[in-house]
């Protein structure tokens, strides 16, 4: 990669940070990491989802609670030095195996949180790049959900039942599409410790936590939800939905 004599130092640290936190979050080894999870920068600034998401939503949401959950992960693993050094998804699907109650009640928390949010941002992009459903996907989900009204209708269904905080899921399970709910910072990867019938493959992911749209939506949640699918990165979507049918 050629760097440009322009590139400041922050902005050269920042794509330093990116890689890492991509190829971290993709399960990919990286070398040497003792550092811990590191936060991963936004793929956008903080007002580019605007007016669906505002800037100052986005500018906490980033770096005071999806920093919190990765702060606190790398907390936890400091104190559980046999369980460090493993890519995330691979943590987070073995925590039944976590012995203590306590620990793996954090780990759940905080490792889910920190999957779940940089799931979350790089479902995002801005309404001019929100794009449509590929056409495999689309007819997955004619298939599979009737039709694509009915899909987005059943989604912000789950997204607005889903009481208190957490997130509904377009999932892939057995090789079919399925709408899907957690609580708190619970996701689709953390097998035995979530229902079998909500495991799966995440394609979309929407966080329904007050945090996420409070400032601007107070309690309106569904209007948010509204708002939501017009930011819908559909090619990172379809992008998913086409790795999951290669590897079924
Ligand atoms: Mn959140």
């Amino acid at each position: 990669m050629k760097i440009s004599p322009s590139l400041d130092r922050r902005r050269f640290v920042q794509l330093g940070a990116l890689a890492a936190g991509s190829a971290l979050f993709s399960g990919r080894a990286v070398a040497a990491t003792p550092v811990g999870f590191t936060l991963p920068p936004l793929p956008y600034k903080f007002d580019a989802l605007e007016p669906s998401i505002d800037a100052r939503t986005m500018e906490i949401h980033h770096d005071k609670h999806h920093a919190g959950y990765v702060a606190g992960l790398n907390k936890a693993l400091a104190s559980a030095p046999t369980l460090s050094g493993q890519p995330l998804k691979q943590l987070l699907t073995s925590l039944p195996d976590v012995a203590d109650a306590e620990l793996r009640t954090s780990l759940r928390n905080t490792g889910g949180g920190h999957w779940n949010h940089s799931f979350f941002w790089e479902t995002l992009t801005p309404v001019a790049t929100s794009g449509t459903p590929s056409a495999k996907l689309a007819a997955a989900i004619n298939s599979d959900l009737v039709s694509i009204d009915g899909f987005k209708q059943a989604f912000a269904q789950a997204a607005t039942k889903r009481f208190g905080s957490g997130w509904a899921w377009l999932i892939v399970q057995g090789g079919k599409l399925k709408i899907t709910s957690t609580p708190n910072q619970d996701n689709p990867l953390m097998k035995g410790l979530v229902p079998d019938a909500e495991l799966g493959t995440p394609l979309l992911g929407l966080d329904v936590w007050e945090h996420a749209y409070y400032l601007h939506y107070q309690n309106r949640r569904a209007d948010y939800i509204t708002a939501w699918w017009n930011i819908v990165n559909w090619q990172a979507v379809s992008d998913r939905f086409e790795a999951a049918a290669q590897s079924t």
